[in-house]
């Protein structure tokens, strides 16, 4: 689901080919994200799921404005990590009350301006109850609260772990009963749990496994609720295919175990409704970054393609993004995708550091000063994940298309 058009041997993004959509940015390096390709992932995903199991963007995956605001009416909700991202879901015309708002050290003033406007705060400790019965109390408002678990399982196979085990994120399974009886005591307004066991999972089977567990283990800690479960956010963590080898995932025992799991739910937690949170898996094929070539170097015997762009913008790309192994994303010549010669290179930035790789020892078509090297898969985590302040360089546009 990456942009794939080719018009006289150029990659096109949202219709436009890359030296035309480079003149209409007016500057190279940018990001370029394409609509059709994002209405069509959500629209994907909605028809593998079964129907009656909510969809919403993880807006951390690409914080973007006009991406967020394009997101917003095509699925059911937003999710947040910080104030700064809930004031974009908010700008971007999201209901507060499909909203919600999760992060491992939410300041008080973030949790006050949650409670102020009516999103759903996952809390992740006691301290945020007690923060959240002040904000309560001082707003006249009760604040709307899950409790994020941290589940006594683990989601095997997924890229980043963030549940089961010792972890920041969440409270622990055996410390819930009595985080739930101070939420009921504080008067929140309680409405159910959150799970997050990890991102960038490729086997659709392990998170199939997850989602049982998950709802297994919501039902059992619902018996100390101070009222009844309203709403399940059953994580996500469904990744993209970045490397050689890897496959896209496979949605079909996902959506047998969702089936299975609202089923149930109808049954054990009469009322409540479960949703998943999905982030690069909606956004991350249907991006490209896209970088000029400066310099054509060889040095000893090995050819460097050097661009205008480099890890300050895209720094998973350069494999400084939580991989334990440098691979190469998926890296093309953009104006020259039908050449048929071919040579073996290095895309490296402009950066004084071996860091500043975009693609390493690669085949690409053979390319000159001038020509447009694309990154594919790069619509998740490129310009808020990097640090576009090293060495001082210009930062990169983004555009939607
Ligand atoms: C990071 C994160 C996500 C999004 O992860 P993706 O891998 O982009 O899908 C969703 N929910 C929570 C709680 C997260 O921390």
């Amino acid at each position: 689901m990456r942009p794939t058009d080719i018009l006289n041997g150029e990659l096109c993004v949202g219709g436009l080919p890359l030296t035309r959509l480079a003149e209409r940015v007016g500057q190279t390096p940018f990001y370029a994200y394409d609509r059709t390709l994002l209405a069509s992932r959500v629209a994907s995903v909605r028809a593998a799921l079964p129907a009656g199991i909510g969809l919403h963007y993880a807006v951390k995956a690409n914080p973007m404005p006009a991406l967020v605001g394009f997101m917003r009416p095509l699925v059911d909700g937003l999710d947040v990590a910080s104030a700064g991202e809930m004031a974009v879901a908010l700008d971007a015309g999201a209901d507060p009350l499909h909203v919600s708002f999760a992060g491992p050290g939410k300041r008080e003033v973030e949790l006050v301006q949650a409670v102020a406007a009516g999103v759903l705060v996952n809390l992740e400790s006691m301290r945020e109850v007690a923060l959240l019965a002040s904000a309560s109390q001082r707003l006249g408002l009760p604040a709307r609260v899950a409790v994020r678990i941290n589940p006594d399982f683990d989601l095997r196979g997924a890229g980043m772990r963030m549940g089961g085990g010792a972890k920041p994120f969440g409270v622990d399974t055996e410390q819930v009963p009595s985080v739930l009886k101070a939420i009921g005591a504080a008067g929140l307004q309680f409405e159910g749990f959150h799970l997050y066991p990890g991102s960038q999972n490729l086997k659709g089977d392990l998170i199939a496994q997850a989602l049982t567990q998950s709802h297994e283990l919501v039902v059992r800690l619902a018996s100390d609720a101070p009222t009844p479960v309203k709403h399940v956010n059953l994580g996500g963590g469904w990744g993209i295919p970045y490397f050689p080898g890897e496959q896209p995932l496979d949605l079909a025992p996902v959506s047998d175990a969702l089936a299975g799991v609202l089923q149930r739910m109808a049954a054990e937690l009469p009322g409540a409704h479960a949703v998943l949170e999905l982030g690069r898996y909606l956004v991350g094929e249907a991006g490209v970054y896209v970088a000029r070539v400066l310099d054509r170097k060889v040095s000893r015997g090995q050819v460097f393609l050097v661009t205008d762009g480099g890890m300050h913008h895209h720094l998973a790309a350069s494999g400084n993004f939580g991989q334990v192994i440098r691979r190469n994303y998926p890296v093309a010549i953009g104006n020259r995708m039908a050449a048929t010669e071919r040579e073996v290179a290095s895309v490296v930035g402009p950066l004084c550091t071996p860091l500043d790789v975009l693609a390493e020892r690669m085949e690409v078509a053979c390319a000159e000063p001038g020509d447009l090297v694309v990154v594919f898969q790069s619509g998740a985590y490129g310009p808020s994940a990097s640090p576009q302040a090293f060495l001082g360089h210009p930062r990169c546009a983004e555009v939607l298309v």
